[in-house]
């Protein structure tokens, strides 16, 4: 073995080693820590869920447009005081709210920054929703603000979380794939006429930005490396008035310093699988599905074995362990997993391949 190669091995035992337990806990003595659920739409009606399941995260309180109905019905479910529900234009006064210690930012893209930098400055620890924000200048702004606030910021990417995924790294750790040389991977759905995806001013972008992130952010966690030399095209066939201001479709290859070569896509407008196959000189990983909620699959040919795993979490177990590590983060002092750096560090990988295709964002 040359030793850039085992420099290359080394780097990913220590990140193997440094991963967390996905059994993340705080003291038998110290209260679960209270979020702030902000935007009560899909995802975060996912995360009140995982929170109801947890023993050491609670929702404590409520943000939302619609104080009277979506408000009150979920105030109502998760045991929330009528006192601990606010709107968007009194959400500052969360700063008050001692049952507050957390927000968790489940809007539309281009609120994330708003609300992150107003929780910071309302002395609130601040758990976002992928993609952090829209631009790297707002990133930045998030980081700064939580920085100067003294508050803890994590980004949701369920993937560092999954106990399949963690094991998935584990083998890449352990050298049993070999030196890694490629990856493949993808996410598609469709995302129907008047939604707010599809939307420039809140989405920011479309499919790369939702859900391309999902490859591009595996890739970064799982070799440590920051991509660069980008190609990358876009494409918009639906003549149905979708795709009037965020593309359909993407698809980028991207080359990691230590030489390794990833081929993505992503679309809002084709059915697809949400894949990620890992090539090594002596064997291969296929996780598929990849990024979905509650099923994510392990196959592959590890140390000359076929390997096959079913993750057997079921929806919101992914949340759960989020929930759950990001308050340990706050009861221990410790640094979250997927700080606001990671999802910076995604920002400007975004802008990089929406250069690349002609279409930069900013
Ligand atoms: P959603 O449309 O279901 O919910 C958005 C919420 O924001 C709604 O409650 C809506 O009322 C509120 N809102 C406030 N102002 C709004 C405005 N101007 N326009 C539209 N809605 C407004 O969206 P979602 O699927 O829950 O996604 C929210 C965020 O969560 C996005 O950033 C998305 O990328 C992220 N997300 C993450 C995952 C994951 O697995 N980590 C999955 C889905 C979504």
């Amino acid at each position: 073995m040359e030793r850039r190669d085992f420099t290359k091995l080394s780097a990913f035992a220590m990140a193997w080693r440094c991963l967390p337990s996905y059994a993340q806990n705080i003291g038998a003595s110290q209260t679960p820590v209270g979020y702030a659920a902000i935007g009560l739409g899909t995802i975060s009606s996912i995360f009140m869920r995982a929170c109801a399941q947890s023993q050491t995260a609670k929702v404590t309180a409520l943000v939302t447009g619609h104080p009277d109905t979506k408000g009150v019905k979920y105030a109502e479910m998760y045991g929330i005081p009528k006192s601990s529900i606010y709107t968007y234009e009194t959400f500052d006064r969360i700063r008050d709210n001692k049952d507050v210690d957390a927000v968790y930012v489940g809007l539309p893209n281009s609120m994330h920054c708003e609300y992150t930098v107003r929780a910071a400055q309302a002395a609130k620890h601040v758990f976002c929703e992928k993609p952090m924000a829209i631009s790297s200048a707002e990133c930045r702004k998030m980081i700064d603000a939580c920085h100067q606030a003294k508050v803890k910021l994590m980004i949701g990417y369920r993937v560092h979380y999954d106990p399949t995924w963690i094991q998935a790294i584990e083998i890449i750790g352990s050298g049993k794939i070999g030196q890694l040389e490629s990856f493949q991977g993808g996410f598609f759905g469709q995302e129907p006429l008047g939604v707010w995806r599809l939307s420039k001013k809140l989405g920011g972008g479309g499919a790369l930005m939702d859900l391309g992130i999902y490859p591009l952010n595996a890739i970064r966690h799982i070799t440590g490396e920051e991509p660069a030399d980008f190609t990358a095209i876009l494409s918009t066939r639906d003549e149905g008035g979708r795709f009037t201001e965020v593309e359909q479709s993407m698809e980028w290859t991207m080359k990691l310093p230590s030489g390794i070569i990833a081929s993505c896509g992503c679309s809002y407008g084709q059915r697809g699988p949400s894949f990620l196959h890992i090539n090594g000189e002596k064997g291969y990983l296929m996780v598929e599905p990849a990024f979905n909620y509650d099923t994510v699959h392990l196959r592959g040919e590890v140390g000359g074995q076929a390997i096959d795993q079913l993750g057997a979490g079921k929806l919101p177990f992914q949340f759960v362990l989020e929930a759950e590590h990001f308050a340990s983060c706050v009861r221990n002092h410790t640094e979250p997993e997927s700080p606001g750096e990671e999802g910076l560090k995604d920002m400007l990988a975004i802008e990089a391949i929406y250069k690349a295709a002609g279409a930069p964002i900013a």
